[in-house]
């Protein structure tokens, strides 16, 4: 029976990638691995798997019964609803502890690092594995897009030497202007309805018992929001109503200035100007050099909870 190698609901291109990149040398270790997701390929991701002739795993989103391994999350809300039917044998991930147990001894790989594909990269290493010129890119291009191109505060110096070392295997020199290129594919959000839009990288948190919803859009200039804001509010409500959320907020985030546009719909919005010590005008605030929401935002938010 094939374990399934996930990544997390609404998966960006350090998961997807993680996944194919752990299941690659799972196969290689002798175990019988699947990469399988649980949404939507977003198009960032579609421009690396296209320029790499990736495959995306298979769309599966029921685990009751099987041996998984998590990559790039390790809480409920980012699992298959069955996960708990589940065996879990190993977490790979760069995120806050989440709130999943197992009943069995599991495999953890879990570090303060920019991106999981620079655990992925040191797996390779320390089991001394060879990876394949295109998984390679691939992996580089993941650890671009989840450090913002190195500017994010959560860009450590391993995922800087990891992205050299597999520039090197993939035979790419000028890596920057290739995670530009996908930034800009990352930022076309012309003719997206708002639903697709606002969950492309969407997470819900249960901050201390109360669910709140954080989406993020980094984008290479937010004028492409300009005429989209109204759109967006309205869904953030509607998200809100069908979730029974306490709060739903969107970054819109400016790579090249460097700061995030607080959008907010919430019962409670003071919780936020108090998080980021800012005052909300219209439902919105400027965030001066906020890029990470693991690193920057939630841990302001949930204490307020
Ligand atoms: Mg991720
Ligand atoms: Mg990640
Ligand atoms: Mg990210």
């Amino acid at each position: 029976m094939s374990i399934y190698v996930i990544s997390h609901t609404n998966p960006d291109t350090d998961s997807i990638v993680g996944s194919i990149a752990l299941t690659y040398l799972k196969n290689q270790l002798g175990e019988d691995c699947v990469a399988i997701r649980q949404g939507k390929i977003s198009p960032e991701t579609e421009f690396v798997l296209n320029k790499f002739g990736g495959v995306a795993p298979v769309l599966k989103t029921s685990v009751a019964g099987e041996e998984v391994y998590l990559v790039d999350f390790g809480d409920l809300a980012q699992s298959p609803s069955d996960i708990k039917e589940a065996t879990i044998l190993g977490i790979i991930d760069h995120h806050k502890l989440g709130d999943l147990t197992t009943d069995t001894p599991l495999e953890c790989w879990i570090r303060p690092v920019g991106s999981s594909n620079t655990i992925v990269k040191e797996m390779f290493d320390s089991y001394k594995i060879e990876i394949p010129k295109d998984l390679a890119g691939m992996m580089m291009c993941a650890i671009l897009s989840d450090t913002v191109i190195f500017k994010s505060p959560t860009c450590t110096k391993a995922d800087t030497k990891a992205v050299k070392e597999l520039a090197k295997i993939s035979g790419i020199e000028d890596y920057k202007a290739l995670g530009m290129e996908m930034f800009i594919v990352k930022s076309e959000v012309e003719g997206t309805a708002a639903r697709d839009l606002l969950t492309r990288d969407y997470k819900e948190f249960n901050m201390n018992g109360t669910q709140v919803g954080i989406g993020q859009l980094e984008v290479v200039d937010l004028k492409v929001f300009d005429n989209k804001k109204e759109m967006l509010f309205e869904d953030m409500k509607k998200l809100k109503e069908e979730g029974n959320l306490h709060s739903v907020a969107l970054l819109l985030t400016d790579i090249m200035i460097e700061g995030s546009q607080l959008l907010v719909v919430s019962d409670d919005e003071s919780k936020f100007e108090k998080a980021f010590n800012v005052t909300i005008e219209n439902h919105e605030a400027w965030l001066p050099k906020v890029l990470s929401r693991k690193k920057q935002v939630i841990p302001f938010v949930q204490p307020q909870f």
